[in-house]
């Protein structure tokens, strides 16, 4: 058997065959990932099931922002902002070839502006304290030329410069899970939670299926934690009573997005972020592995789509918005690929259909069967909620009290220094292991090059052997980004990928699927 096939196997036989977890976690996206690795470092026994890939969910899907959240402080919440930043900082230096710092500068266009912003953009440096990643500045209007090259000069009177973070998220989650499996948690994608396990009215086990076998198993667990992301009400449902009224959801799905453009519309290496546009939200242009991301939007939704699509309205809405920033605005012909993720707002009683309204914090609930239910927050807070989640399982009993503070310097599998994410992708993204990557066939055979960087064979074996992608979309969407960056380019390599892919996994795989995906991708309404 091939190394791919033996590692997967292995996973499932550990997970069939262990007796009793401490913990089983349902979802491997950002929250789960999270309680994942933190209870592995703590030494409690873990498993942790995802019915897809690895942030396969919304957590490939985010604008990419490492950050405290500006726009929360605008809105007075100074704790979440507080907690935001204190996260940053240790998710920026727990996997520096995959999280770093990003400059951004806020264009004023009225001569109140840049007082304004820059003020509360102090209070944001205050806040972050020693973990701040630079001092906010204010600019005249040639400097906000001079950093953004491609800003709309026009009426331009200055602005503000200052530090947040920038992240790959799917290749976070990746290392997530691995950093977590090498602390002796046993975590298996593409294999879903479809039975909550109830004695005496008490969850006490998950039975999960292999969705490449259809094998089932039943896992016994003290503690089972559902991190489903906006799936969760479905699981809870599951942990109904037999003739229980339905449960009232909790989430409140919200979509978002995000448009990739060439970085012509805005060489440099700073991020552009308009706090307030016409509707008053705020729009982002970062640079992102050698393209531009354009977004986002915010609009509730009540069905929770594996692959929502866009609303005219959406697209409509960012170009209209980058027009009024970019000397030179892109156009629906210039977008290399849309992409759509649902946010987990959490619904408290009583509020009303604006998302932008609903929490933007996350919440732990703990239901009468012992079910531990976590959503909500963002990316930035994984480490923050993991902690909380096992904080609620110690404080209700379901599992042994260890302290906190496990991950809080705890370096992801291959962190060291790396290139910036502003860059092409390439072997900078691999930090320590860019030397393993070099050593696989195919290291020099590029299927599709940016710069000095791209997609190669070797990346594609690498995947396979060391990061659990059984899928051409595992590969083309979440190992190497190529589907977010640049969806057309990423459909042409789907057979070749299949064939190397397959070789490692030895089976035939059908590129076509994955070229139906990237056709969406590619598709404005
Ligand atoms: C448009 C947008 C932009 C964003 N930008 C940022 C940003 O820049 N910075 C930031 O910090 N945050 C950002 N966020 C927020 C952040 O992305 C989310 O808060 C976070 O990714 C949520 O992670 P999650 O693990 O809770 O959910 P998910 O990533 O969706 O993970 C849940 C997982 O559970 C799995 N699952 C569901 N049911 C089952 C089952 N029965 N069995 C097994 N698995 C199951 C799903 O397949 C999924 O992978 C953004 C969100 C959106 C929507």
């Amino acid at each position: 058997m091939k190394p791919a096939n033996e590692d997967r196997a292995r996973r499932w036989a550990r997970l069939s065959e262990t007796r009793d977890w401490d913990l089983v976690v349902v979802g491997g996206g950002a929250t789960g990932l999270g309680v994942a690795l933190d209870a592995a470092a703590r030494g409690f026994s873990v498993a942790l099931v995802e019915s897809h890939d690895f942030a396969q969910g919304t957590s490939s899907r985010a604008t990419k922002l490492v950050h405290g959240g500006v726009r929360y402080l605008a809105q007075g919440n100074v704790n979440l902002v507080r907690e935001a930043l204190h996260e940053r900082a240790a998710m920026l230096s727990n996997a520096p070839h995959v999280a770093q710092p990003l400059p951004f500068v806020m264009p004023g266009y009225h001569w109140w502006e840049r007082g304004f912003y820059g003020t509360g953009l102090k209070l944001y440096d205050a806040l972050a304290g020693a973990r701040g990643l630079g001092a906010t500045e204010w600019l005249g209007s040639g400097q906000v030329r001079t950093l953004l090259p491609g800003v709309q000069p026009r009426g331009l009177w200055g602005g503000v410069k200052y530090w947040d973070g920038q992240f790959d998220d799917a290749r976070y989650a990746v290392l997530l899970a691995r950093t977590a499996a090498a602390r002796g948690a046993v975590v298996l994608n593409h294999c879903a939670a479809v039975a909550l396990q109830r004695r005496d009215g008490r969850v006490h086990g998950v039975v999960v299926r292999d969705a490449e076998t259809g094998a089932e198993a039943t896992l016994s667990a003290r503690c089972v934690v559902n991190a489903a992301g906006v799936w969760v009400d479905t699981l809870r449902e599951l942990d109904r009573e037999a003739g229980a009224a339905p449960r009232k959801p909790l989430v409140a799905p919200s979509q978002g997005v995000h448009l990739v453009v060439d970085r012509r519309f805005l060489p440099g290496t700073h991020a552009l972020l308009v706090p307030k546009t016409a509707d008053g939200r705020v729009l982002f242009a970062v640079p992102w592995l050698g393209k531009l991301i354009l977004g986002t939007t915010d609009t509730p939704r009540e069905d929770l789509a594996r692959e929502p699509q866009p609303f005219p309205a959406e697209v409509d809405f960012i170009l209209r918005e980058s027009a009024r920033y970019l000397q030179q605005a892109p156009r629906r012909e210039d977008v290399r690929s849309v992409w759509v993720g649902l946010r987990p707002l959490v619904r408290h009683e009583g509020e009303a259909g604006d998302t932008k309204a609903l929490s933007r914090e996350h919440t732990v609930l703990v239901s009468p069967s012992g079910l531990v239910t976590v959503t909500g927050g963002k990316w930035t807070t994984y480490r923050a909620m993991a902690e909380d989640v096992l904080d609620r399982c110690m404080a209700q009993g379901l599992l042994p009290r260890r302290p906190a503070g496990a991950t809080a310097r705890l370096q992801l599998v291959g962190a060291a220094p790396g290139r910036s994410l502003t860059a092409p992708p390439g072997e900078h993204l691999y930090g320590s292991e860019a030397a393993a990557l070099r050593g696989l066939p195919g290291a020099e055979h590029w299927l599709w090059r940016d710069g000095d960087g791209g997609l190669s064979e070797a990346m594609v074996r690498f995947a396979a052997r060391h990061e659990a992608a059984r899928t051409v979309e595992d590969v083309l969407a979440r190992r190497s980004r190529l589907l977010f960056l640049d969806a057309a380019e990423a459909g042409r390599l789907a057979g070749v990928v299949a064939t190397i892919l397959g070789d490692e996994l030895e089976r035939e795989l059908d590129p076509a699927p994955f070229e139906a995906l990237a056709a969406r991708y590619t598709r404005l309404p």
